[in-house]
């Protein structure tokens, strides 16, 4: 069954969405509309407007053809009476939207061409669209990847967030410090939203709680301030606007903008004082990626979403089935980590208090609605409250979690668990360092599924942070390895790609990214090598033009692009690879006339503002890569260059560009990682640990098309228990040693030549991360990767087979595993083809 190349193109045509009966037609309308939405909400016509009108006028007009599928489909849902699904998450990371709706609704080449009519450049448009980079990295990722492919799959489901005003800091780099400045991504409006002022609710703090005079659990909680939540509603469109769902996110406000008593008496900062504390709550997220801020502002911002969402989805519960006992058959709640956690305790104050249920049948409820997904096993990510805090804050919500721990405490001792060790470890309180609630252990209880990002973590987390209760409720804990939405990471950051694989084994992909498998067929093909190989030799032309615009660095595009971009994290190894990248410099100084892979390292990620070792870390990296952009003797063999400022938009323009793919951290710290699945489907190989889906990838991929090296997590765990001091690693890998010793005498400091003694000191008797005993490895790996290089055949075959081999991590799948194994709610798939 081959197609035709005319026919195959139609169809790739197709693939954009372009219809072509009534092409025309459409395209005059759209541009019409675009003219209309121009005069009317910018007030400029086509002489004076500039590209941020354009994108407005243009934007507009695509979000009048969401808001017709949207309203048709909350009318489904409606209709259909099925069970909803509230995915809460503290954050967002969803990045620009205008080629994400246009794509998804088949409208991209007509609306190109529509403005090109108006000779205004789609592409400007793009570029001009802040990203909204309300999310730190992956887990803020994930849950926009969701929003997509549960609209895709028409899953009834809104997302519940918060609206910060500034999302993640932007990122600067001055002398090669990270320096943070305040993100504003809402400057010029945001014209994918609805305001709603009318859905607002009222959000109490603090105050005392009264006891019903009954003797029955139920209390009147009296808190003493009051904040309002204001919803603002972004519509999601799923693929060939399958369905469109509602990301509602909240805003804080209080009651009354001023106190005019005190402004009339001229005391104008403390009339305002109450909308400023009210108003601190949505005003910016907090910028720290695996490790909680641990600040009342930050338990402000948990419960202030989570009371919000909870009173807006028990509103519209009651509102169609008009009874609250059947909040659960009608409702899952998905909570993405613990943030949103005390929306347990919120749940059952609600039941028991103002809608006056047993406390017994409550809890049932409050257990089959909600689930909970856990991200992380690092121990001090673990997040908890000090519980003086919470009294203070939330002490109806401390007493409510007094008695879940009690009745669950009580019924552990009457099924005959007598041992304190156990039962210490299962409480919800934390009696070691100051009495703390636990927030992971509150989000365990009050779910009927828990589940892990990745095999391993899932497995990892039943021996470590859940090992206990994992023992008493043995059938709770369930995978659901994470996915990514190809819409946008292969469809729209790839169109080149795209077009090359729709050619080739037709459209059918777009639907289902299992039938990415026909590219297996060709994966040693000569010719289709050539073509693969000459789309990313464009994409990487695209981003040597970004680097030297942006760093006034050249680099060459034949060069290997070895890149490593995510949140830098000691975890993650960043450290690694720059060790390595020292190695190679020296390599290449000692022996002037050896042929080296030319290679170019890319780096770019944020670090927490207060993460210190982090932060040297992107200081090293640009100390490392001035002496060696600089260093004639280099022959152009070896470029380090850092990109700011990672997000999003810039991940969609790096990833396309990539040959080899750094997933390097140390086995067992990273629970499945999401970027290691956009590269893997862009045909870059993987150079990395087994760690996280990385494991799952080589299953998927094949031995032999990834470069897998280090220890394993059973390995770091035998080493740690062992000891860290990593003396005799160093003494044995001379490579390493001169590094280590290059580094720490200042060779790539010379204006402080001890920026990295102490550094160097820790990876020396504290290396906690493995940083020395993976090296001799990875060293090792990344030289095969320079063999496989140079067969450029084998390697292309390789690159292709990845493309070819990991639809499954498409968040379609995952979602349809959340849908059918936790939430229990149909899918529905719409296919054109
Ligand atoms: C995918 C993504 C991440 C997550 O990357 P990991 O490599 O899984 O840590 C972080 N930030 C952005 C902008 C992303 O697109």
């Amino acid at each position: 069954m081959t197609e035709t190349k005319s026919q195959a193109e139609l169809r790739v045509h197709a693939a954009e969405g372009d219809e072509r009966e009534n092409a025309q037609e459409r395209i005059v309308e759209l541009r019409e509309q675009i003219l209309a939405h121009l005069i009317s909400k910018t007030g400029r016509d086509r002489s004076s407007a500039s590209t941020r009108d354009w994108f407005l006028a243009t934007a507009l007009t695509v979000r009048d053809r969401i808001v017709e599928r949207w309203i048709d489909s909350k009318q489904e849902s409606f209709d259909q009476g099925q069970r909803r699904v509230y995915y809460l998450s503290l954050e967002f990371l969803i990045g620009r939207l205008l080629m994400d709706s246009l794509n998804n609704l088949g409208l991209t080449a007509s609306v190109r061409e529509a403005l090109s009519g108006l000779d205004v450049d789609l592409e400007e448009l793009r570029e001009i669209e802040p990203d909204a980079a309300l999310g730190n990295g992956g887990l803020g990722r994930l849950a926009a990847c969701f929003m997509e492919s549960m609209a895709t799959l028409s899953v009834a489901a809104y997302g519940y967030g918060i609206r910060y005003d500034h999302g993640l800091f932007r990122q600067a780099i001055k002398d090669g410090w990270q320096h943070e400045y305040p993100e504003d991504w809402l400057a010029f409006g945001n014209p994918w939203e609805f305001p709603r002022p009318e859905i607002e609710y009222e959000i109490g703090f603090g105050g005392s709680v009264e006891a019903k005079a009954d003797g029955r659990a139920a209390q009147i909680w009296k808190p003493n301030e009051i904040v309002e939540a204001v919803a603002y509603d972004t519509p999601v469109a799923g693929w060939r606007g399958a369905s469109v769902n509602t990301l509602r996110l909240w805003r804080s406000r209080a009651p009354d903008p001023l106190r005019l008593d005190v402004f009339n008496a001229g005391d104008y900062v403390a009339a305002q004082a109450d909308q400023v504390r009210a108003e601190s709550i949505s005003k910016v997220l907090y910028p720290s990626d695996s490790t909680p801020a641990g600040l009342e502002l930050r338990l402000r911002q948990e419960y202030f979403f989570a009371a919000a969402s909870l009173k807006d989805l028990i509103r519209r519960h009651l509102a169609q089935h008009g009874d609250i006992t059947t909040l659960a058959e009608k409702n899952a709640i998905q909570l993405n980590d613990t943030h949103p956690a005390i929306a347990i305790a919120e749940m059952m104050r609600l039941l028991v208090d103002v809608y006056a249920l047993e406390w017994d049948e409550a809890w049932r409820i409050t257990q089959q609605t909600f689930s909970y997904t856990n991200h992380t096993l690092l121990p001090e990510a673990l997040e908890s409250w000090a519980v003086p805090l919470m009294e203070r804050l939330l002490p109806r919500h401390m007493q409510i979690i007094y008695l879940i721990n009690a009745l669950h405490l009580d019924r552990l001792r009457s099924a005959g668990h007598h041992d304190w060790g156990l039962l210490s470890s299962v409480s919800l309180i934390d009696e070691h360092s100051g009495r703390r609630v636990r927030m992971g252990t509150l989000a365990f209880l009050g779910s009927h599924k828990v589940n892990g990002v990745s095999q391993l973590h899932t497995d990892l987390m039943k021996e470590t942070v859940f090992r206990d209760l994992h023992s008493l409720y043995p059938d709770r804990i369930v995978n659901k390895t994470n996915g990514i939405t190809f819409r946008r990471w292969l469809f729209e950051a790839n169109p080149g790609l795209t077009r090359l694989i729709s050619e080739t084994i037709g459209p059918a992909f777009l639907d289902d990214p299992e039938a990415l498998r026909k590219l297996e067929a060709v994966a040693a093909d000569k010719e289709f090598q050539a073509r693969a190989m000459s789309v990313k030799q464009k994409n990487k032309e695209a981003l040597a033009k970004i680097i030297t615009d942006r760093l006034l660095i050249k680099v060459d595009p034949d060069a290997l692009f070895d890149v490593h971009v995510k949140r830098i994290h000691e975890y993650k190894r960043q450290l690694l690879n720059v060790l390595e990248t020292i190695a190679c410099y020296n390599d290449i100084r000692a022996h002037p006339t050896k042929d080296f892979v030319p290679r170019v390292k890319i780096f770019a990620g944020k670090a927490a503002a207060s993460y210190h070792q982090a932060k040297l870390i992107i200081k090293m990296i640009h100390d490392v890569g001035r002496v060696i952009n600089n260093d004639p003797s280099v022959r152009g063999l070896l470029k380090v260059v850092f990109l700011p400022n990672f997000c999003v938009s810039l991940a969609e323009r790096i990833i396309p560009a990539s040959d080899l793919s750094e997933q390097i951290s140390t086995a067992g710290m990273e629970a499945s990682g999401t970027g290691n699945m956009k590269f893997a489907l862009n045909g870059a190989l993987t150079i990395g640990t087994l760690d996280g889906a990385n494991v799952e990838l080589r299953e998927r991929v094949g031995d032999e098309n990834i470069f897998i090296f280090g220890l394993t997590a059973e390995e770091v765990q035998n080493h740690r228990a062992q000891g860290i001091d990593a003396r005799a690693t160093i003494a044995g890998s001379p490579v390493l040693k001169d590094v280590l010793d290059s580094l720490a005498s200042g060779v790539f400091s010379h204006d402080d030549r001890d920026r990295y003694k102490q550094l160097v000191d820790i990876l020396t008797y504290h290396d906690h991360f493995m940083v020395t005993a993976d090296f001799d490895a990875y060293c090792e790996a990344q030289r095969l990767a320079d063999i496989r290089w140079r067969d450029r055949k084998s390697w292309w075959r390789s690159s292709i087979l990845n493309t070819a081999r990991v639809g499954w991590f498409s968040s379609d799948r995952t979602i349809a595993e959340y849908a059918e194994d936790i939430w229990r709610v149909p899918v529905r798939t719409v296919s054109k083809s």
